[in-house]
């Protein structure tokens, strides 16, 4: 059932928190095989649940909702692992602003999703707890990093779960899963509380079944936070009012660039045709060039990785996290303990970033990216100065086999060629159900301008009303194979 649907269960007194509660619990242990949680609160679930019962106030449209949050979300007494060995003993003693928020509004969180360490990854392969199976085959991938939360979000365990976007790891997993993926735009969600990885590209938001359930949970997460420095200070609008005001008439941009190589077949015809219901709706198609898009994967995986080395540098063994035993200097236990906690990917990043920003090829490197970055932000503002929205495909192909890429991080990182200028240009996008192709899910990407998530929303919302991709769910006798995690 969608957000809406379980409200209106709540509200008419048909079904109550602790229902819904056990049956998320319920569906995630038959979904065990996913391997999509690393932590279950059962008992703080259910106790949440019979409170909210109690007070049997649901006027809140999350009020009694059942989710989750990403393992990067901090949460007061719950172990939050990012992933990762280094942080597999981390119990916060505060929760994220968003975390915190979705609370009072009601939503009762059942767990911690699973993802690929310290974000870094698109196929959720590099968590240390092991591989998310998409629920629509479980030799593929669910993509990455948020494969956790789209997984349960796709195998109709819940009806949204919290996931954060550095590079597309929100709506490339959500295109992976056949669900909606909301990445806002950069400063609209607060970061406090969740777990850095690349800090002038992380945001936080959330995967769920429609743009419209996204837009309930975004209208929780916005919003101005005194403790994030990134946070931005504008109003937030009313998203569920503005997703019935479609605009007529859109002026859509489809970049020449990702209809070009690499593009494979059977994503392109289901994107080409999930376009034509735009224009069928009244929305013009511009072909755009989006000057500089190819450029932004190299640009993307130089300043990550800057961002990840610095950012994790605070992982010592000394403060909190994984620590060696048996330290014989401090040196050996800075360095055992680092080499320990993090696995392959996330050293790899390490020393991808410690080598760009050292004296010496810091010009070369980082600030080159850094002025790549810009001229890709210029290329976007560009093209809105002449269309509303930008569309293309989420992904180049359609979820692959788990351990296809494993053995060549280049061609998992080229993987992410339609999603990382996002993060780039720092606006908002969504990634909605728009067809299948080798009976695997493809998801359409919607881009706006800075700010602009009223209006990718509630075109989305008008997509989905003409559509039903989003209501496919994956048969649940593939995705119920309890033993495999
Ligand atoms: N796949 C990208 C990376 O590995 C993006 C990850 C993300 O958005 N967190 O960096």
């Amino acid at each position: 059932m969608s957000i809406s649907q379980q409200h209106a269960a709540l509200s008419s007194g048909q079904s109550s928190a602790r229902a819904l509660a056990e049956a998320a619990l319920a569906s995630a242990q038959q979904h065990a095989g996913l391997n999509a949680l690393i932590t279950v609160n059962a008992r703080q679930a259910l106790a949440r649940a019979e409170q909210l019962d109690r007070a049997g106030d649901f006027t809140h449209p999350l009020a009694g909702i059942p989710c989750a949050h990403k393992d990067l979300f901090c949460t007061t007494g719950v172990l939050t692992s990012c992933g990762s060995k280094m942080l597999a003993n981390f119990v916060p003693p505060y929760s994220a602003t968003i975390v915190e928020k979705l609370a009072e509004a009601g939503a009762v969180s059942i767990g911690k999703t699973n993802m690929d360490e310290f974000a870094m990854g698109s196929s959720n392969e590099s968590s240390y707890f092991g591989p998310v199976r998409n629920p629509w085959d479980l030799t593929r991938v669910p993509g990455g990093s948020s494969g956790g939360s789209a997984a349960l979000v796709a195998a109709r365990v819940l009806p949204f779960a919290t996931a954060s976007d550095t590079g597309g790891s929100i709506r490339q997993p959500a295109a992976f899963c056949g669900v909606t993926g909301l990445k806002p735009s950069y400063g609209r969600v607060s970061r406090y509380g969740m777990v850095a990885f690349a800090s002038s590209l992380d945001q936080a938001g959330v995967i769920a079944t429609s743009a419209e359930d996204c837009a309930e949970v975004l209208q929780v997460m916005a919003g101005f936070d005194p403790r994030d420095a990134t946070s931005v200070d504008i109003e937030v609008p009313n998203y569920r009012a503005e997703l019935v005001q479609a605009p007529a008439n859109l002026r859509i941009g489809i970049p020449r660039f990702a209809f070009a190589e690499g593009l494979d077949g059977g994503v392109r015809n289901a994107t080409q045709s999930a376009l034509r219901v735009f224009e069928q709706m009244g929305a013009t198609l511009v072909d755009i060039d989006l000057a500089h898009a190819e450029a932004a994967i190299p640009a993307y995986y130089v300043i990550a990785p800057c961002e990840a080395s610095s950012n994790l540098a605070r992982f010592d063994g000394v403060r909190y996290g994984h620590r060696c035993a048996d330290p014989a200097s401090l040196i050996d236990l800075y360095e055992r303990s680092r080499a320990e906690g993090f696995g392959a990917e996330v050293q790899r990043r390490i020393l991808i970033g410690s080598y760009a920003l050292s004296a010496g090829y810091f010009d070369a490197y980082y600030l080159r990216a850094q002025r790549v970055r810009r001229l890709i932000a210029q290329g976007f503002a560009q093209a809105f100065a002449s269309v509303d929205l930008i569309a293309m495909p989420t992904t180049p192909s359609v979820a692959f086999k788990l351990g296809e890429k494993s053995a060549d991080p280049l061609s998992l990182y080229l993987a992410d060629v339609y999603t990382v200028a996002v993060n780039l240009a720092g606006l908002p996008a969504i990634s909605v159900p728009a067809g299948f192709s080798e009976g695997l899910p493809v998801g359409l990407q919607l881009i706006g301008p800075g700010f602009s998530e009223s209006r990718i929303l509630a075109a989305a919302h008008a997509f989905q009303l003409r559509t039903d991709w989003h209501l496919q769910a994956p048969n649940a006798s593939a995705a119920n194979s309890g033993t495999q995690s």
